[in-house]
């Protein structure tokens, strides 16, 4: 017997020039072009008591009244007993680029006078978005799976001394499903000194209860690290918002004014809102989604999953400990189990391709009506120019009839004469070969 062994085949990488130009150095163009014309999505909910500028901030930053006066989205009024999660979508516009806007609210957080548990609606329904996401990533078509998942959470602090029990709980219990920028409301209320001390009482805090909020990604380039740092050393971020424009000497400014002076909203030596709104928007609203899908969602699908495996584990070992007729009964039982969920399993698929192919029929048959309704206006047009060019001889053939009229030459005298003359030349013809053939 031969053996024989095979060697595995060497890859080999190696960096080459190229002679002339390819075209692959488009690629970031072909992206930047499709990213465009789909456009983005960004969900981002604000948690925090009520009266902290959370709606002041949200219109500030995206300049635009997404939040109507002292309305929650959806239309409802503030209800401060219990807490509701309430989300509206707005599509902004910039420059040609779309942004599907969803903001995700929750009025009456920590309004209650008992606020045990009062994380839990906002949890589920943080949970609830990565389920529709994990059911949509399952259907035939995922080509297009709308990302309804919360992005980031701001999450306000009130101004004061230190957290509050409720902020510590909140923080602990949803830092492994969305992405906590913490935020100091109404940082106006402050001067620059206890705001300060009270960014490091609060990190020092989130510290010792291992919270985790939002990690800046580490970057290569040497001023991107440098901003990157200054982003780390700011948070919490100290933020104040306002609706108003003020006019200071010709100058327009969004800000508060106040008898011994003016907080400016977009000055960084006021507050940190400029900051925060680079953060969320101009450098790492991407990086903020990529977190999500890379590895709060894939915790989230892993749970999922270890539950599902650990329960066929358990049957499994409780199945062993069973006499040998009723562990067969236990498997006949199973196997039933089974290809009854694949019965159903392959019936939803059937259904959804059934649905397909009529969604499709559909198209096509609007498509052939289209095509049809068209063809039924092109002929109808060019029956009308027909009408239009018979009625136009008509006319003129009734004018021709009146010029005859008029020089007193009747028309059919004319014709009669025409006709003799036609008859005479045919007989002079006729009269030709005649004598011809004599
Ligand atoms: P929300 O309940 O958290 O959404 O708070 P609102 O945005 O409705 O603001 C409640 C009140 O606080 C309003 O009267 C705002 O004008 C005021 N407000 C909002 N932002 C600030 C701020 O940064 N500083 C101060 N001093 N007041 C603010």
């Amino acid at each position: 017997m031969v053996l024989r062994t095979e060697t595995p085949p060497v890859v080999t990488t190696e960096d080459k020039d190229l002679t002339g130009y390819v075209g692959f150095a488009n690629l970031p163009n072909q992206v930047f072009r499709k990213s465009v014309k789909r456009g983005f999505e960004f969900s981002l909910m604000v948690v925090g008591a009520s009266g902290l500028g959370k709606s002041t901030l949200i219109n500030s930053l995206f300049l635009s009244s997404i939040y109507e006066d002292d309305k929650y989205p959806e239309g409802g009024c503030r209800l401060p007993q219990t807490v509701k999660v309430a989300s509206s979508t707005t599509y902004l516009i910039e420059g040609g680029v779309s942004l599907k806007l969803t903001l995700v609210d929750t009025p009456g957080f920590g309004d209650a006078i008992d606020n045990t548990k009062c994380w839990k609606p906002i949890l589920e329904h943080i949970d609830s978005k990565y389920e529709e996401y994990l059911i949509a990533e399952g259907h035939i078509n995922r080509s297009t799976v709308p990302d309804h998942r919360i992005h980031c959470c701001l999450y306000f602090i009130s101004p004061g001394h230190g957290l509050k029990p409720l902020d510590v709980e909140f923080m602990k219990q949803l830092h492994e499903k969305v992405n906590i920028v913490p935020v100091i409301g109404k940082a106006d209320t402050l001067t620059p000194e206890e705001t300060a001390e009270f960014k490091a009482t609060v990190m020092e805090e989130i510290k010792k209860n291992d919270i985790k909020i939002y990690q800046f990604p580490m970057v290569d380039e040497e001023d991107e690290e440098e901003d990157t740092q200054d982003l780390q050393a700011q948070l919490p971020f100290a933020v104040v918002g306002s609706n108003t424009m003020l006019d200071i000497n010709g100058k327009k400014m969004r800000g508060r004014m106040y008898p011994w002076g003016i907080a400016e909203v977009e000055n960084p030596d006021h507050c940190d809102f400029i900051s925060l709104r680079n953060l969320l928007i101009r450098t790492h609203m991407q990086d903020l989604k990529d977190v999500t899908n890379n590895t709060l969602y894939e915790n989230y699908r892993c749970d999922k999953l270890a539950a599902v495996t650990s329960v066929s584990i358990d049957s499994k070992l409780a199945a062993s400990n069973r006499n040998p007729l009723a562990q067969f009964e236990a498997e006949k039982k199973e196997h039933q189990d089974r290809m009854r969920t694949m019965k159903v399993g392959m019936e939803k698929v059937m259904e959804e391709k059934v649905a397909e192919k009529i969604e499709k029929m559909d198209e096509q048959r609007a498509d052939l009506v289209r095509k049809h309704e068209q063809a039924l206006k092109h002929l109808e047009k060019q029956r009308k120019d027909l009408e239009a060019k018979k009625k136009e001889l008509a006319d003129s053939l009734k004018q021709l009839e009146e010029l005859h009229l008029a020089s007193g030459v009747p028309i059919s005298n004319s014709s009669s004469s025409l006709n003799s003359g036609m008859k005479d030349k045919s007989n002079s013809k006729k009269n030709k070969k005649s004598t011809k053939l004599f």
